[in-house]
């Protein structure tokens, strides 16, 4: 395959949602108990770190002109180019050398190797959370810096995989079919029981999330604990033994008392919060009185595609809205109001 067609279709409706733009080779079958040992030896290897919730990112502007300061007469030249100097000159980098690691006291039982990216072994650990930090270091959760676009789509991928990855070791310390401790196995891809040996791989709880829609009109809802003025597709989990067409007709109908046929999908988010991936759809409304399930909702009810254009653009006359842009919420709203493509 050559450079040309790159390594994946060039439009997919899923990298269009946040945390899609993962380039980061698993090399699940390569991989053995002394991968993480070779790559934690590399001078090369690179590390995401996690504070408590928060991703630990360094300020770029604070950084030596030999690792890549953009200087004044480069930022008056991106200006030139059409850039945003001050963005580019406040840029975050995520990655740290394992030098650095160290110094940020890096708890070594929690390092995971994510994969191999641009020749270079990626991995991801855990560091103390600081009351305070130097004036070139921060740490932002990553839900924010998704809601911020602060980071390219590589690394926002590889956080989403990194905070899954990491929550999923913590989470499973001991056997749940004997009780007796488990040890990560070949850098972190799976755990296993040092007792009865069985093994348990990461695991990814789906999500349906999905627009009903009647002609011109779409159904949203909004939770209590919503922005003010905030209107979203309606989401819930899979159940055991539903298809996701199934799980989509049950839970509009759990949530808003409408009757749902055809379903059709639409594309899919990667949602490290703590491990979910969401299912999102397009659902042909087959009745139209709304009856409301109060305990999960605080409104529902059907928006005109022209409401919901003003509310993509931000011009809602009573200040509604939608979901940022890296939601696959917007994604489906944005998709149902025409403007996909
Ligand atoms: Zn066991």
């Amino acid at each position: 395959m050559t450079a040309l067609f790159d390594d994946r279709p060039f439009r997919e409706a899923s990298h269009r949602n946040g945390f899609s733009g993962n380039r980061i080779a698993r090399w699940s079958e390569g991989r053995d108990d002394s991968s993480l040992e070779r790559a934690l030896a590399a001078p090369s290897s690179r590390l995401y770190l996690f504070a408590g919730d928060k991703v630990v990112l360094r300020q770029q502007d604070a950084i030596p002109s030999s690792v890549g300061h953009i200087a004044p007469s480069d930022a008056a030249l991106l200006e030139a180019m059409g850039a945003d100097a001050d963005s580019v000159g406040g840029r975050l980098l995520p990655l740290w050398t394992l030098a650095e690691a160290a110094d940020q006291g890096l708890d070594p039982d929690t390092v995971v190797l994510l994969g191999v990216r641009a020749g270079e072994a990626v991995l991801a650990g855990t560091v103390p959370p600081r009351e305070e930090r130097p004036p070139h270091e921060t740490a932002i959760d990553l839900r924010s810096l998704a809601v911020q676009e602060a980071l390219p789509p590589d690394d926002m991928g590889a956080l989403a995989q990194a905070r899954s990855l990491l929550l999923w070791h913590a989470a499973n310390r001991f056997c749940a079919r004997c009780g007796g401790p488990m040890r990560m196995k070949n850098g972190g891809s799976s755990r296993v029981c040092t007792v009865c040996n069985t093994e348990v791989f990461p695991r990814v709880d789906p999500v349906v999330i999905m627009l009903a829609v009647d002609g011109d009109r779409c159904l949203m809802g909004r939770q209590p604990q919503f922005d003010a003025g905030r209107y979203s597709a309606l989401a819930g989990f899979l159940e055991p033994g539903e298809t996701i067409e199934d799980a989509v007709r049950r839970e509009i109908k759990e949530e808003s008392g409408i009757t749902v046929g055809r379903v059709r999908y639409h594309s899919s988010q990667v949602w490290p919060f703590p491990s979910s991936l969401m299912i999102g759809c397009h659902a042909e409304a087959l009745s139209t009185e709304v009856v409301r399930d109060a305990a999960e909702l605080e409104d529902c009810r059907w928006f005109e595609r022209e409401e919901v254009a003003q509310m993509l653009a931000g011009t809602h006359p009573e200040g509604l809205t939608v979901p940022p842009r890296m939601a696959i919420a917007w994604t489906l709203i944005d998709a149902f109001a025409g403007r996909e493509g």
